[in-house]
């Protein structure tokens, strides 16, 4: 792979990228054609010890900078990521296997904004002011200290930027691990707030396996761990936090409910069904993966949605017109055809797709499938790939019932033109982002992560701030002190 935004090496630490080729290579594969295009290697303790300890020596000297300074970096380090952007989407191309129609208005650029947003918000990280007649009490809004970043594999750029902006801006510094399945883009984050004035070891990149996410997760000069991961991976990254007492966010998986009432507007509910399962070839936490539709429209909803899954564009993820790309891997290509033929086992009706797509590469038609019911595997558990699965209902009281049916709550769904109705059924549903009359937004102003096993914590929006520091509270006395004795 020659590209004139590939990192130079494994790790970024301290300010610089640092090689260490006695650890476990990982190669890199390009999703679109198998072929490895690079490879880098796994951080020996040697290298999470450097990791960790640059972390910890730079902490304090960044978190005493006015938040004004540490902002403006973060800005600069945002203006820099746009200007690239076309170069970035590249590499979130080669690291993901998205399409670059995607990559190009989807990563850096929420990357940027993620940037930007923190980057304003760092000035005015305030406390409050408690009167108590003549005595008050103060709060200081303080960092956490070091902390932990583990991505998934879906959002390299991202992640890595949703985790890292707020939490420098609270004045915290980090060691960030990738997925190992997308090593790259991450990297590239790191140069860049480098280069815009991020002192040495406030924001670290170290590669490798769960393993390194342990080591990580577990050392005592760690004080935050922030997961985007499944919910296995979550549950065991958040009981070795507890173990050390440690803050975490936790951003798992999901298996959302989009619900289309009968008087929804079908196309809108249409686009809706279709980014919510198969923009990034459905590889996305908080895809609405059970679409339930009201019985009267279940035909009309059925036909124009295989009409415009059609349209999809399937092929080199490089060429621009390209709308719809491979699974990230063989390994996640190979799941998700194991549940379409739990689908097809189970007795669910397939619309369209169903089929690996007679090409090179990881990829799979979009998939469809009509008359499932709650009780199917592909409505129960998370697929992480490009299959719908409709449902049909009757009545509103029911079908929140049905949606709440599950041990996820990350997002839920409602297309109908009855606001009333709109707002009563978001009120009962168990998630934490809802959209009423849409799918998948995602703006860094809005609080995003989930209820019940889908996570803990939220990251955007002002809420990430609170994830990121914590409240010292100070009580001045302005008089005498009363003793007993
Ligand atoms: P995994 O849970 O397999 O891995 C997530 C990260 O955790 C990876 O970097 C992984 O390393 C690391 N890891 C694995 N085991 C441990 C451990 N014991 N200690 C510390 N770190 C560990 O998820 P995937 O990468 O497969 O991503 C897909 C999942 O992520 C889906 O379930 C999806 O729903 C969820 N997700 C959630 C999002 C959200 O915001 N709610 C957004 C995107 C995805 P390695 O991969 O190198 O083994």
């Amino acid at each position: 792979m020659t590209h004139p935004a590939k990192p130079t090496a494994s790790h970024f630490i301290n300010g610089a990228y640092v090689e260490d080729t006695s650890g476990t290579p990982i190669p890199v594969i390009y999703a679109a054609t198998g072929e490895e295009i690079t490879k880098v290697y796994a951080a020996t303790p040697a290298i999470v010890e450097q990791a960790l300890a640059s972390a910890k020596a730079a902490q304090s000297a960044w978190a005493k900078m006015t938040g004004t300074e540490r902002g403006r970096i973060l800005r600069r380090a945002a203006d820099i990521m746009r200007e690239r952007n076309h170069d970035l989407s590249v590499l979130e191309t080669y690291d993901t296997g998205k399409p670059l129609q995607e990559t190009l208005v989807a990563d850096a650029t929420s990357g940027a904004d993620a940037l930007e947003y923190f980057g304003g918000l760092a000035g005015s990280l305030t406390g409050e002011h408690i009167p108590l007649g003549e005595d008050w009490v103060y709060t200081v809004r303080e960092a956490l200290g070091v902390c932990v970043g583990i991505g998934a594999w879906n959002y390299p750029t991202q992640i890595a930027c949703w985790k890292g902006a707020p939490a420098l801006a609270c004045g915290n510094s980090m060691v960030f691990k990738p997925s190992e399945t997308t090593p790259l883009c991450a990297l590239k984050v790191a140069e860049i707030l480098h280069e815009a004035g991020l002192p040495a070891g406030v924001f670290n990149v170290v590669q490798g396996m769960g393993e390194v996410g342990g080591a990580l997760v577990t050392d005592p000069r760690v004080d935050k761990v922030s997961l985007t991961g499944s919910v296995p991976t979550g549950k065991k990254v958040y009981a070795a936090a507890a173990e050390g007492m440690k803050h975490v966010t936790m951003e798992l998986g999901g298996k959302s409910p989009m619900i289309v009432f009968d008087d929804a507007d079908i196309d809108n509910a249409v686009g809706g069904a279709i980014n919510g399962n198969f923009y990034s070839s459905g590889q996305v936490c908080s895809n609405g993966t059970r679409v339930f539709v009201q019985k009267g429209i279940k035909e009309k909803f059925l036909a124009r949605l295989a009409e415009r899954v059609g349209n999809a564009v399937m092929g080199d993820p490089m060429d621009e017109a390209t709308s719809f790309g491979p699974m990230v891997t063989k390994n996640q290509m190979n799941i998700v055809l194991g549940y379409i033929e739990k689908g097809k086992a189970e007795g669910a009706r397939l619309i369209c797709g169903g089929n690996r797509a007679d090409q090179s590469g990881w990829f799979i038609e979009p998939t469809v499938f009509a008359d499932v019911t709650d009780d199917m595997t592909i409505a129960r558990e998370e697929i992480f790939g490009p299959v719908m699965s409709v449902l049909d209902f009757d009545t509103e009281e029911e079908v929140v019932a049905r949606a709440n049916d599950t041990e996820f709550g990350l997002s839920a769904g409602v297309f109908t033109k009855d606001f009333t109705r709109a707002h009563r059924v978001i009120g009962n549903l168990e998630a934490g982002s809802c959209f009423i009359n849409s799918y998948n937004d995602a703006p860094v102003e809005a609080p995003f992560g989930g209820v019940k096993a889908s996570g803990v914590g939220r990251e955007n929006s002002k809420e990430a701030i609170k994830n990121f520091s914590q409240v010292k509270s100070v009580y001045v006395r302005m008089g005498d002190v009363e003793a007993a004795f």
